[in-house]
């Protein structure tokens, strides 16, 4: 496995970054012992950089997967918040250290920002960052996004030394903006010397027939540091982490289960996911939720912002 030093952060990663989305509560539900040892695979593998957060539910299997490892210094976790509060950020903080067993949280992000006003009104949560970071709690600072205009955001703030964006071969799930204006924005954070990895290579699913184009597409842009992929099987994790080692994909052989979104009979019809859904792709009509199967990239969030545990990513 290819390392690269995610920009100017002294972090060491691998090109390969492990998504750990995919194995919780919001999408496989894998146990905390399967998916725990889906993640030591991937370590055993090279693989030194695994991405989460609050949200995702999996801070109990990356805990698992850690027991007992030889090199955790090593292992890069990167893990996002929503908090805006100073309190909220202490307790997420917490949270992620407590539930990880992780004394040090390599990078620590703000969850999904939209612009730099957005960044501009977490500044009280940054704040409660910026002193972990002085007290060696947390090593790196960074923001998730999936708006052009929020890689821009990033780039007003020198603060901000990390960025996840969403980027991928056709530009599925980009919002406020094409492709090419994201890849314009990323260039401008990675030459400002921000650490750069991408997510949703595979627009969340929407991309699996071109798997082999979608990855190559990332992996040659030299502006991005890592990869973000959601993996839930040993197959999935050894056929990509081949192709990253340069072993072409057999597309042929490799028959992906389509994914889609599933609403349980109980849904009450509230619209708490339609609000959460950032690619608009829900709405209600006649008293049901309908997804824009085009805008959907089944990141879970909606399943996560359902009071009555009704939508799942299958
Ligand atoms: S949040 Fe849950 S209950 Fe409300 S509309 Fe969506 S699926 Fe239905
Ligand atoms: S509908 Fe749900 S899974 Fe699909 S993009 Fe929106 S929040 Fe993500």
């Amino acid at each position: 496995m290819e390392y690269r030093e995610l920009g100017t952060t002294g972090l060491q990663v691998s090109r390969m970054c492990f998504g750990a989305l995919t194995i919780g509560p919001l999408q496989r539900n894998l146990s905390v012992a399967e998916g725990g040892r889906l993640i030591r695979q991937a370590l055993e593998a090279g693989i030194n950089f695994i991405d989460t957060a609050e949200l995702y539910r999996t801070y109990p299997y990356i805990k698992e997967a850690l027991k007992g490892w030889s090199r955790p210094e090593q292992v890069v976790i990167a893990t996002k918040s929503y908090a805006y509060t100073a309190e909220g950020m202490v307790q997420s903080l917490e949270k992620a250290r407590r539930e990880m067993d992780l004394d040090v949280i390599p990078i620590f992000m703000l969850h999904e920002q939209e612009s730099e006003y957005t960044i501009k009104g977490h500044w009280p949560a940054l704040e409660v960052l910026f002193e972990a970071k002085a007290k060696g709690i947390v090593r790196t600072i960074g923001i998730s996004t999936h708006h052009v205009a929020g890689v821009l955001g990033a780039c007003k703030y020198p603060e901000i030394e990390v960025v996840s964006p969403l980027i991928n071969l056709t530009g599925i799930g980009i919002q406020g903006g094409t492709r090419d204006e994201m890849l314009a924005a990323i260039q401008q954070a990675y030459s400002m010397g921000k650490g750069i990895y991408a997510m949703k290579p595979l627009g969340g699913g929407h991309l699996i027939s071109r798997r082999r184009d979608a990855f190559s597409f990332l992996l040659e842009l030299p502006t991005v540091h890592s990869i973000a992929v959601g993996m839930k099987s040993t197959e999935e994790l050894e056929r990509n982490i081949s192709f990253f080692e340069g072993t072409p994909l057999p597309d042929e052989d490799f028959v992906q289960p389509e994914r889609k979104l599933h609403f349980d009979e109980w849904c009450i019809a509230c619209g708490q996911c339609v609000q959460a859904c950032p690619n608009k792709a829900l709405h209600i009509e006649s008293e049901r939720v309908i997804v824009d199967t085009d805008k959907c990239v089944f990141c879970g969030y909606c399943g996560a912002a359902c009071p009555e545990f009704a939508v799942k990513v299958i």
